[in-house]
């Protein structure tokens, strides 16, 4: 093991506890979390790069807990530079908290040879469910490219998936406001429905600022005969340049009168992360209203704004 990788795994194994490869016990299905009778709540984290991000990323999860997720789950990086790290961050999760997980995972870069191996390392370690994604182009270059004996496209490795690992409950992306690349929003939901019918259990959704859309897209995915779940994916403001760059990056539309409340604050971080929770707390609540079978945070890493909002709004049990 590189020296860096062995210094990482002694920060998480101080920060969560000693790991290993531990005994599957009792399994929570994706089924029984978004059930009649349950909320799903889920927490999404990403791979620190330092051992001070990973105590910080466990300080933060510590209080997220609280809460009681039904899961959390760890994004994947570009290119799979991230492989190592995430299962090393979600498995700690998972011996930590005692809690189910789901690892990110994307087609770039790897053949189907090498996802069965991610895959079957993750089963190993406690990891119930894949967040199953195509992934982005890596930085620098604009066009996915499809790796020689890998996939071209999400539905084709949520198919390997189910195949092959059964029992792996399987979560997809979804755009209330369509992907980038997408040639319509009707094609785009054409291909989300693929996703499903190849075995999906959930759709986890893009973030989005305007519940109009999601509610939209939540219509047209049931006409079309969508019939899992549908969970909106929720990223309180905690400032204002930020949202600007992340929305830009996945295409959401910024309510105009959030923004003007926002700019009200510029220069001003704390006001700028009232007006990020109390409009976190407002679209919650919106949604909550609206029936959502659960609500996916992605927290960045950091407890404070969705602490607030979910102080804010309780969940339903
Ligand atoms: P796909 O569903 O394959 O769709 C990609 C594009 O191709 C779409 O435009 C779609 O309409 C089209 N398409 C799909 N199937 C077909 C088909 N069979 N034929 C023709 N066209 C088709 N990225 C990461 O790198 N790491 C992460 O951890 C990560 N986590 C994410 C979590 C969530 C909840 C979401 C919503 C996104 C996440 N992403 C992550 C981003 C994601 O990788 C990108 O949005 C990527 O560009 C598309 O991935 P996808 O799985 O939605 O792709």
């Amino acid at each position: 093991m590189a020296l860096a990788a062995c210094h990482r795994l002694h920060a998480i194994e101080e920060a969560a506890g000693s790991i290993g490869p531990w005994e599957i016990t009792s399994l929570t299905t994706l089924a029984q979390i978004y059930g009649p009778e349950n909320f799903g709540l889920s927490f999404e984290l990403f791979p620190p790069k330092t051992e001070a991000g990973i105590k910080s990323l466990f300080r933060h999860a510590d209080r997220l807990v609280d809460f009681q997720p039904a899961y959390m789950t760890c994004t994947y990086g570009a290119g799979g530079s991230t492989q190592n790290r995430t299962l090393e961050i979600i498995s700690g999760v998972h011996k930590k908290y005692n809690l189910s997980v789901a690892t990110h995972l994307t087609c770039v870069g790897s053949t189907a040879e090498q996802l069965r191996d991610y895959v079957q390392r993750a089963w190993e370690l406690g990891v119930e469910f894949v967040v199953a994604l195509r992934g982005d182009p890596p930085q620098g270059e604009t066009k996915f490219q499809v790796t020689s004996g890998g996939f071209a496209y999400a539905n084709e490795l949520v198919e390997f998936i189910r195949s092959e690992f059964p029992e792996m409950g399987i979560v997809v992306g979804g755009y209330p406001e369509t992907h980038q690349e997408a040639v319509s929003p009707e094609a785009d939901l054409d291909n989300l429905k693929r996703k499903v019918d190849a075995g999906a259990d959930v759709i986890i959704t893009q973030l989005f600022y305007d519940n109009a859309e999601f509610f939209d897209f939540r219509e047209r995915a049931l006409q079309l005969g969508v019939g899992v779940p549908i969970v909106p994916g929720l990223l309180p403001v905690t400032n204002g340049a930020q949202i600007q760059r992340i929305a830009a990056l996945c295409g959401a539309k910024l309510p105009p009168q959030f923004v003007g409340d926002l700019q009200k604050h510029d220069g001003d971080p704390h006001g700028q992360f009232e007006v990020g929770v109390e409009f976190a707390a407002r679209q919650t609540e919106s949604l909550l209203a609206s029936a959502v079978p659960g609500v996916h945070f992605y927290v960045l890493n950091k407890s404070e704004a969705t602490e607030r909002v979910l102080r804010a709004v309780p969940l339903p049990k």
